[in-house]
């Protein structure tokens, strides 16, 4: 026997395992709608071209790499702070929100989890059902109790806000909740600004503590838009958790820049939490890297290049809602009965189609279409091209 003979196999990345089984399929008509990943008309993941004149700019100045900072580039943060926040904030202005670059979206939920154990050991923290995956694995690996909140309404087809409300009053205080800023992965479904006051309002009488994940600012209905939520968080005089994820609106995912932004009450408490997030940061990796976080920083704080950023989100957000709308015309156009509005109501990468299990392995197995069994759909990774095709292997079998 050896030191590792009793290690167990772990189980696969459910949605990487797909990846594999699409690589290994000989079908030339193949479509990969399983990845949370934005492609172009041609299939391309981009390069935006906001990032390729940073780079330029980076290479020339042939900076030497010394180490970041624990918390990162300073102008990065602030850049982050401004996004999220607005840059004219009373609460940024005012130095209350304590924000540290991360590893990714994820690093950002990780490096608040590990702050918030520390703060609240005893903790239930409660995700949507359904969440992205790793929300669970994540805070369970924090050291959490993690449940559910509900969320998808199957039935109706849309979210079960009466569910979700009373769970959220139901809880007990210092429950951490889980929010999805906008652009709910898996299901596209967001809740209304109306509900997100209950929403506010629950928290705030309930003494929870939301940690909103925001992975798609600009991929619902605006940079502004989708940042709306924090607004109401920041104007209830609430402390609260915002993890940020530039992996899909700068196509920068394997440069992993992502940030966690703590709102506080005063500058004092901002500064103490932040000397915290610092030691969480340095006992696990020292400091982030350099590279994709300096892109961003020079995207974000170049007047010229921050125009090109926001044009090409746009142009990514637009040409995902053309493609819900191409989506449900298509379907209907091809005699599919039942109502599929629900398409273009929901907002971002992904559209819970409503399809069965049953039917997500014959779109894979016989047409060589690649979603996710929950019927979750990439709307990103559809194009002129393969909608066609897609649309005609859905109305097959259903
Ligand atoms: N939260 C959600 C809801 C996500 O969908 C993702 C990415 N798929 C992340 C966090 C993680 O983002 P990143 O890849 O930047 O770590």
């Amino acid at each position: 026997t050896s030191l590792f003979t009793a290690v167990e196999m772990a189980p696969r990345d459910p949605i990487l395992g797909l990846n594999e089984q699409f690589n290994a399929d000989p079908n030339p008509a193949k479509v990969n709608l399983g990845v949370g990943v934005y492609f172009d008309d041609n299939g391309k993941l981009p390069l935006l071209k906001c990032v390729q004149e940073a780079e330029k700019q980076l290479v020339d100045a042939a900076k030497p790499r010394g180490y970041l900072p624990i918390d990162g580039i300073a102008a990065y943060d602030k850049a982050v702070q401004g996004l999220v926040f607005g840059t004219d904030s009373a609460i940024v202005s005012e130095g209350r929100v304590a924000t540290v670059q991360a590893v990714g979206g994820t690093g950002g939920l990780k490096i608040g989890a590990d702050f918030l154990k520390r703060l609240n050991p005893n903790a239930t923290v409660l995700i949507s059902d359904p969440s992205w995956e790793n929300h669970r694995a994540l805070f369970q690996n924090a050291g959490f109790k993690v449940d559910t909140y509900p969320y998808y309404d199957a039935a109706k087809r849309g979210v079960n806000f009466d569910g979700m409300i009373a769970a959220l009053n139901g809880a007990p205080a210092g429950t951490v909740v889980v929010l999805h800023a906008c652009c709910h992965n898996p299901t596209g479904y967001d809740i209304t600004p109306a509900q997100w006051d209950q929403v506010v309002a629950a928290v705030k009488s309930r003494n929870l503590v939301a940690f909103l994940d925001m992975a798609y600012q600009g991929f619902g209905e605006g940079i502004k838009e989708d940042g709306a939520v924090i607004e109401k968080f920041v104007a209830a005089g609430l402390d609260f958790f915002v993890s940020t994820s530039f992996s899909k609106s700068f196509s920068l995912y394997g440069e992993r820049v992502g940030g966690l932004s703590v709102a506080c009450a005063s500058k004092d408490d901002a500064t103490r939490v932040l000397s915290q997030l610092k030691i969480v940061i340095r006992t696990n990796y020292s400091n982030p890297p350099t590279h994709g976080a300096q892109i961003v920083a020079t995207v974000l704080t170049t007047p010229a290049l921050r125009a090109m950023w926001e044009e090409e989100l746009a142009g990514m957000r637009v040409r995902i809602k053309q493609m819900r709308t191409a989506l449900q015309d298509k379907l209907k156009a091809a005699g599919v009965k039942q109502d599929m509005s629900f398409i273009t109501l929901q907002k971002g990468m992904f559209s819970y189609t409503g399809l069965s299990v049953e039917q997500m392995q014959r779109l894979r197995g016989e047409f060589g279409v690649y979603g996710v069994d929950s019927g979750r759909i990439c709307v990103a990774a559809l194009n002129s091209k393969n909608i066609d095709a897609v649309v005609a292997a859905i109305a097959k079998v259903s």
